[in-house]
């Protein structure tokens, strides 16, 4: 992995870091570029406009690695609150959970009742969850609370990252009718004996399981902003006979949204992952890790406060 990547993502995990760049002076434009703002309102307003304007939102409310009850509840009653605020624009907007922050890493069945409490209130919105994938210690976790969800809720989406040496095999598992999955190359620092370390190796596993997702019978989510793989997955689409509409290409809310815009222009489904709230720390240090032009962009502002 690219040494620099690394030391980002390795600062994501670290707690004096995390304290000094959170209370830092940060510009309220640049965390402004990738989170919708720090309250419901604020998500619903950034939802409001990105629907607007022809695109689809999946909602995150910012937190991971939760090691208190408390803290996780709080996650829930945010969502809980989100999805009774979103009124008619859940028709387009769902939600996007990560199990850590509600409780998975105290208790498995913890975290699995609580985002059986968010997918209840989705269901009585009409809208949608999609469980996100965090390291791959939680991947077994994750697949399994997702199972007990599904019996309900058929609906409830997974993600994937081609990243993971497993994610071929769980693709398969997953691309039955009604599934509802989310590839992506994937975000954290992964060792190799679970992890493709070559960009190129994780392409080429982005590829294969694109081939199998479009072959199957779910709702494939192909969350990438790479210009070759939106190019491919669109040639494969094709190839598979699957119209736009079948799939959605999902983005994330200030990264590339010209191609956003052009995309649903087109006909396609483009999603959005709209984050939100106070806790944007790991989530911007992730996206920072992805770009080098991002954490230049980061670190300028950081210093000229
Ligand atoms: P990259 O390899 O990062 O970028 C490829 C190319 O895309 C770049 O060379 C450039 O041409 C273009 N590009 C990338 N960023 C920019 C930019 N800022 N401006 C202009 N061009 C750019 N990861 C997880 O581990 N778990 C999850 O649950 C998860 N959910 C996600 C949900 C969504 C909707 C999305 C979009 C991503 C999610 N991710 C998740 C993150 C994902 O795993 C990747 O880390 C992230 O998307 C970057 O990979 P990439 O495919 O966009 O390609």
């Amino acid at each position: 992995m690219n040494p620099l990547r690394s030391l980002i993502l390795a600062a994501a995990r670290n707690g004096a870091t995390r304290r000094l760049v959170a209370t830092a002076p940060v510009s309220r434009d640049v965390v402004r570029r990738f989170v919708a703002g720090e309250t419901t309102e604020d998500a619903v307003a950034v939802t409001r406009r990105l629907v607007d304007s022809g695109l689809a939102v999946t909602l995150d409310h910012l937190g991971e690695d939760t090691t208190d009850t408390e803290q996780a509840e709080h996650t829930v009653r945010a969502y809980l609150d989100l999805l009774s605020a979103l009124g008619p624009l859940a028709a387009h907007a769902e939600v996007s959970v990560k199990l850590t922050a509600v409780g998975q890493l105290l208790d498995e069945g913890l975290a699995r009742d609580n985002a059986a409490r968010i997918c209840a209130a989705a269901a009585e919105a009409g809208t949608t969850v999609t469980l996100d994938m965090e390291d791959h210690t939680t991947t077994d976790s994750t697949l399994r609370v997702l199972d007990g969800l599904r019996r309900e809720h058929p609906w409830v989406g997974a993600v994937l990252q081609s990243y993971l040496h497993r994610t071929l095999d769980d693709v398969l598992d997953l691309s039955g009718p009604g599934s509802r999955v989310r590839l992506c190359k994937g975000a954290y620092a992964e060792p190799e004996s679970v992890a493709f370390q070559e960009p190129v190796e994780v392409d080429k596993s982005y590829v294969r399981c694109t081939n199998a997702l479009l072959a199957g019978s779910g709702v494939p989510m192909f969350a990438t902003h790479d210009p070759r793989l939106v190019r491919i997955i669109g040639e494969r689409a094709q190839a598979h006979g699957r119209p736009p509409g079948s799939y959605e290409h999902q983005m994330l809310y200030g990264i590339r949204p010209e191609e956003q815009l052009r995309l649903a222009r087109l006909g396609h489904t483009v999603r959005v992952y709209v984050p939100y709230g106070g806790e944007w720390y790991g989530y911007l240090m992730r996206r920072m890790a992805e770009r080098p032009a991002n954490t230049a962009f980061f670190l300028r502002a950081l210093v000229t406060r």
